[in-house]
């Protein structure tokens, strides 16, 4: 009877972590498959222009880059396939992974790269709203706001960006921000706070969204106090000021939760915040043959050029790991 083939390593994921991950397996004749996830080419190809990844003093579109990443991987003889993993399985060699169309693949390494998915607030009126007015992606959803008034929450560099894209549409963007001092890069920054179609609503909150996916979003209610973080204050009993904005548009920019459900029963240790726990100095995970790299397993750096450099020393990492298995004298995981 014929075996079921097992491969060397699957990467999951395919941003430019899992990208960089597969060019440098496909060099070194691992032929790599990639699991493309939910968001094929991760959160770049979300992305408008990326100005500080190196090589391009123009800039590059997010979505060119991550096309280009796809097509000069498959060059090298990585293989693509539309797919996520639901369950997997690293308690003995191969490992299996079981995909969301059913298939199940066994592999001797694992590089996750998963990234990382938008988060919410937990509001009401979010669930109803989403996609109806509100959005995690301004380049996205910004052409929808033509003419219309908009809400940014957040004060990082992703939220920067978004108020600033959706200036090319919107008649007004307010930026909520529940600090009175931005996370944001200093360039992005000075950008967003001295454009003038950019106002800012310092130590602020959304506290709802109102409307309904007939009309989209009408409005969002706002929490002020004078020394920010007003829902928590509110939630301690202090007074604070409540008022109503007209908006017809919300777009959240508020960070992003590594995706690591499918880890739950793995022995893949995770940190708090549900971050991939790597060894200091590789990508090794608490579990041998499996690596991680990119956002999945950043909670400090979260750059696209991070990604792609962890990427590449996943793969590296998953070489040395399956050569070691290779002369190792039962062919077995070295201990
Ligand atoms: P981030 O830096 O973690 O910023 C998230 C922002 O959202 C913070 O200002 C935070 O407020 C606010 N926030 C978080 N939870 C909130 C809540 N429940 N309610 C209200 N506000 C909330 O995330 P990011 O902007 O997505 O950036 C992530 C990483 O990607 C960073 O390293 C960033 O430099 C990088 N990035 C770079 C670029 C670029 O260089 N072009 C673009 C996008 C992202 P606090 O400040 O009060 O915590």
């Amino acid at each position: 009877m014929k075996e079921a083939s097992i491969n060397d390593i699957i990467i999951v994921g395919s941003g430019v972590a899992g990208q960089s991950a597969a060019i440098y397996a496909a060099r070194a004749d691992l032929n790599p498959v990639v699991l493309t996830g939910d968001e094929p080419g991760g959160q770049l190809s979300l992305t408008t222009d990326v100005e500080n990844y190196l090589g391009f003093p123009e800039g590059v579109g997010g979505h060119e880059l991550v096309q280009r990443g796809r097509e000069q991987a498959e060059k090298f003889g990585a293989s693509f396939q539309q797919a996520s993993v639901v369950n997997a399985d690293f308690s003995e060699q191969p490992f299996t992974l079981s995909l969301s169309n059913g298939e199940v693949l066994s592999t001797r390494s694992v590089v996750l790269a998963t990234g990382a998915s938008a988060r919410t607030l937990g509001i009401p009126g979010e669930n109803e709203l989403m996609g109806y007015g509100l959005s995690t992606c301004a380049t996205c959803d910004g052409a929808f706001h033509r003419g219309n008034d908009v809400v940014v929450v957040g004060g990082g560099d992703a939220a920067m960006e978004e108020a600033l894209f959706l200036t090319k549409f919107a008649d007004s963007v307010t930026v909520v921000h529940r600090r009175d001092e931005l996370r944001a890069s200093e360039i992005l920054a000075k950008r967003a706070i001295e454009h003038e179609e950019i106002s800012f609503r310092w130590n602020t909150e959304l506290s709802e969204i109102r409307g309904s996916p007939e009309d989209s979003v009408t409005s969002v209610r706002l929490l002020s106090h004078p020394d920010g973080q007003p829902t928590a204050k509110r939630d301690a009993g202090e007074d604070v000021e409540i008022e109503s904005l007209d908006v017809q548009g919300v777009f959240y920019g508020i960070g992003h939760n590594p995706n690591t459900g499918f880890l739950q029963e793995t022995g893949v240790q995770r940190t708090e915040q549900n971050f991939v726990i790597t060894d200091e100095t590789t990508t090794a995970t608490t579990v041998d043959g499996v690596f991680a790299a990119g956002d999945v397993a950043d909670d400090r750096y979260q750059q696209a050029i991070t990604a792609a450099g962890t990427g590449a020393s996943a793969a590296l990492d998953a070489e040395a790991f399956l050569d070691a298995i290779e002369e190792s004298p039962r062919n077995e995981v070295p201990v």
